[in-house]
């Protein structure tokens, strides 16, 4: 049986990457990785569409947003959090461990939070140090504005961080065009590679808000100290090196293939998925959805913890559950980084198969079809 990882992080690796993988770990202070690291770097703000300082860093997703949060506002300031899911909750979560005060603005999960509610937000917290927010809320599917929410942003002294950690490399996302202050992601989603890396790119504004401050507000995750660093095209500390040499494999497939042309392939995907598993009689969770990855409702009667369960041990297909509250009530079906619109009929036609067997009423080959319908129309 072959295995499928359709889960929103990890994702799928490719296979010329995993071989750079496999080469012997070299010494990191050298001539050679700082040529590797400038040339990766270069590549990600193609991926970012911006000018800014791309910060690297050896850690997960979440790494990268601490990072952009402690560095650009100080204690005490406050910070409005845009919460559609559990990921705009991590944003607030990072406030409170490091004493910033929250400003929640929160909508029912599998909404979207709206330009207007950002607005009052703003409005009513005129002091705001920063607006947080997700690009795509990888726990319900949604997407956000972000263009949106860049637009009434700017025209504040507030700092606009982004989580794009499952977003960017997958939907559109313009950094510069959108006025994005941070702009954070990790190496295991649409980037294609395995955890252990994350990025937060820095614009002019931002990095104005961070030099004000000089009590340094974090040691390992200092900004400052990358920023100077990268004058030499070097890390303060060890480098996740290895990684980075596989990151520049998986980053020339995404150049090679352009970020528009990505994101619309992404569209496509999405559209396939929605309209298969619509044509089942099932119900999407996400309004709006993202093109990153669709999530769907589990049918009345059917646990999603048993249906994913069995997609895995029959069919080598391991989709996603709900997290938290939604455990056992939705499933996730990535389409982000190195997957192929097969790996897309492959887990439709296993939903298919199980939720047959689980005794739903559906009729076979009918979500397939409906998702074969969009690749046709597309091809
Ligand atoms: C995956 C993900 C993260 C990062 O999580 P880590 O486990 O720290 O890598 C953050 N935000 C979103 C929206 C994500 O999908």
């Amino acid at each position: 049986m072959k295995f499928r990882l359709l889960t929103p992080g990890p994702t799928p690796v490719p296979e010329e990457t995993l071989l750079e993988l496999a080469k012997p770990v070299p010494f990191h202070r050298t001539p050679e990785f700082r040529q590797l690291l400038a040339e990766v770097l270069d590549d990600l703000r193609t991926v970012y569409c911006s000018k800014n300082t791309v910060i690297p860093l050896t850690s997960s997703g979440t790494g990268a947003l601490e990072a952009a949060l402690v560095n650009s506002v100080p204690t005490g300031k406050k910070v409005i959090c845009l919460i559609a899911g559990r990921f705009g909750e991590r944003w607030k979560n990072i406030c409170k461990a490091f004493g910033l005060e929250a400003i929640t603005v929160t909508v029912p999960y599998g909404q979207a939070v709206q330009p207007d509610q950002l607005k009052r937000a703003l409005t009513d917290h005129p002091d705001a140090a920063a607006v947080c927010s997700t690009l795509s809320e990888t726990s319900t599917g949604i997407g956000h504005d972000i263009a949106a929410f860049g637009k009434i942003v700017a025209q504040s002294p507030a700092l606009l961080l982004v989580d794009a950690v499952s977003g960017l490399g997958a939907m559109e996302c313009r950094v510069d065009d959108w006025n994005i202050d941070l702009c954070c992601t990790g190496s295991q989603k649409a980037l294609m590679l395995p955890p252990g890396l994350a990025f937060v790119s820095v614009s002019a504004k931002a990095w104005q808000a961070i030099d004000k401050h000089d009590a340094p507000r974090a040691f390992y995750f200092d900004l400052k100290k990358a920023r100077k660093n990268l004058e030499n095209s070097d890390t303060p500390y060890t480098p996740a090196h290895t990684l980075v040499r596989a990151l520049r494999v998986s980053l020339k497939k995404i150049l090679a293939e352009g970020m528009e042309n990505i994101w619309m392939r992404q569209a496509r995907y999405a559209q396939a998925a929605r309209a298969g598993f619509l044509a089942l009689g099932l119900e999407l969770f996400a309004n709006p959805p993202n093109n990153a990855l669709t999530v769907v409702k589990s049918p009345p009667g059917i646990d999603s913890t048993v249906l994913l369960t069995k997609l895995e041990k029959q069919y080598g297909l391991k989709l996603a559950n709900g997290q938290d509250e939604l455990k056992g009530k939705i499933f996730r079906l990535a389409h982000m980084g190195y997957i192929d619109m097969f790996d897309i009929l492959a887990a439709i036609s296993g939903v298919e198969l199980v939720l047959k067997e689980m005794g739903h009423p559906v009729e076979l080959g009918k979500g397939l079809a409906a998702a074969q319908k969009v690749f046709a129309a597309n091809e």
